[in-house]
């Protein structure tokens, strides 16, 4: 045995897991397949100062962010902050700093170990088979990512077939103006998907691309260079910028699925959808999953139980603290990518209605709260006059 719990993945689900299951006194192993945690980057890393302050992430790994402009083809709607509530994160840093997290906890950290195969008896998981060995565990997590890797394989197909496919250069941009992100809409800068600018400090800024497969055949890379190109038509100084990275990733841009367990094997994350599809925005989402995930998992083995029913309150609880947020992003992003220029010119004359604190809780896939009411109800004629 190679230890209680194997998690397979050490991106922010697999590390947060691992964190919670060693804490609760168990012994986890995570395989990492690349050569270290957090690289090559696969985000852009925006999020929210209020809720990585809730997950514990220390200030020194996100940049603050004071001003948020959207821009549509013909019209634009700028949200200013003096009390910054977005953020960009340090990516790796972030990453490293949960394994560190995992690591004091007791959790075993395994670098350039591809988890190949789930082993199963039964039907029942019992291990994962790497590109070395067999390792043998109580419990076994995938937290591959999108790929779903172990699930596949263990019979628990998410059947994901829409994807964020997004490409971005992380530039030196002196002349960028580190307190302002902005995101862009419309066919010529992101076909049924949206274009970022998030500087991130110290003169970094990534510039990104990303559409939604099959919605749109395009390719993001067509469409990156182009942007960076024509920047300063979007009021982004690029003047001098050079690429210090080019990333490039997958998300899958599907509601959360219905199984998260089977017997023996748990999946967290993008591995089984638990970002928000609203704007392809996960990492704070992968590490509640991976907490709650990791408690779940810990009560399981004191009982000397991980069947799928000792495991599926995971499911339950992420359904019902989450669960009505997240559908409701999923459909909104669905109807948005079909969208054409003339209607997000449309939209974004609405958007401007919003405060800055109500713009920011709709990107927070805050989606029922009662900001929404307020706003429904103060401004009911513009939106019955503009919703066509
Ligand atoms: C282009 C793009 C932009 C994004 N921008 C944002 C953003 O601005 N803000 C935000 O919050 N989210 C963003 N996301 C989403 C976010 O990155 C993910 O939702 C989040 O990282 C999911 O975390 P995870 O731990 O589930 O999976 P991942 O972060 O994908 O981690 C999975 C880990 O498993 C490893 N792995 C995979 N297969 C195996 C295997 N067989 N064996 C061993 N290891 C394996 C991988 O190397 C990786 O380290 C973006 C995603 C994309 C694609």
């Amino acid at each position: 045995m190679q230890s209680d719990v194997i998690i397979a993945g050490a991106g922010p689900a697999g590390l947060s897991a691992a964190a919670t299951i060693a804490r609760a006194g168990r012994t986890v192993t995570v395989l990492e397949q690349n050569h270290e945690i957090g690289s090559p980057i696969r985000t852009s890393g925006g999020s929210f100062i209020d809720e990585m302050d809730a997950l514990g992430i220390p200030r020194r790994l996100y940049h603050p962010i004071s001003r948020v402009r959207f821009l549509s083809p013909k019209e634009a709607a700028t949200f200013d902050y003096p009390q910054p509530k977005f953020c960009i994160l340090d990516v790796r840093g972030t990453f490293q700093y949960l394994a560190e997290r995992a690591i004091v906890e007791g959790a075993q950290i395994r670098l350039s170990a591809h988890a190949a195969n789930p082993i199963t008896e039964d039907g029942i998981v019992r291990g994962v088979r790497t590109n070395a060995e067999e390792l043998r565990s109580k419990l076994v997590i995938d937290a591959t990512g999108y790929r779903s890797t172990l699930l596949k394989q263990a019979g628990l197909d998410p059947g994901f077939r829409r994807f964020g496919v997004g490409s971005e250069y992380d530039l030196f941009a002196p002349h960028c103006d580190q307190s302002e992100a902005v995101l862009l809409v419309g066919g010529t800068v992101a076909p049924s998907g949206y274009a970022w600018v998030c500087p991130w400090g110290r003169g970094r800024v990534r510039v990104g691309v990303g559409v939604v497969h099959p919605d749109s055949r395009e390719n993001p890379e067509d469409y990156l260079d182009a942007l960076v190109a024509n920047a300063d038509r979007f009021g982004v100084n690029l003047k001098g910028a050079q690429p210090v990275e080019h990333h490039t990733g997958l998300i899958p841009s599907e509601r959360f699925v219905d199984r998260f367990a089977g017997d023996g094997i748990l999946g967290i994350g993008d591995a089984v959808g638990n970002a928000s599809s609203l704007l392809g925005e996960g990492i704070r989402w992968a590490i509640h999953a991976g907490r709650m995930a990791g408690e779940v998992a810990a009560r399981a083995l004191a009982k000397g139980d991980v069947s799928r029913a000792a495991l599926e309150p995971f499911e339950r609880q992420w359904r019902k603290r989450f669960g009505s947020d997240l559908r409701l992003a999923h459909e909104i992003n669905v109807r948005i990518s079909k969208w054409d220029d003339d209607k997000w010119d449309r939209r974004t004359k609405l958007l401007k209605l919003l405060s800055p604190d109500q713009f920011a809780e709709a990107l927070k896939t805050n989606l029922r709260g009662r900001w929404l009411w307020r706003f429904a109800a103060s401004h009911s004629r513009e939106l019955a006059a503009g919703w066509r």
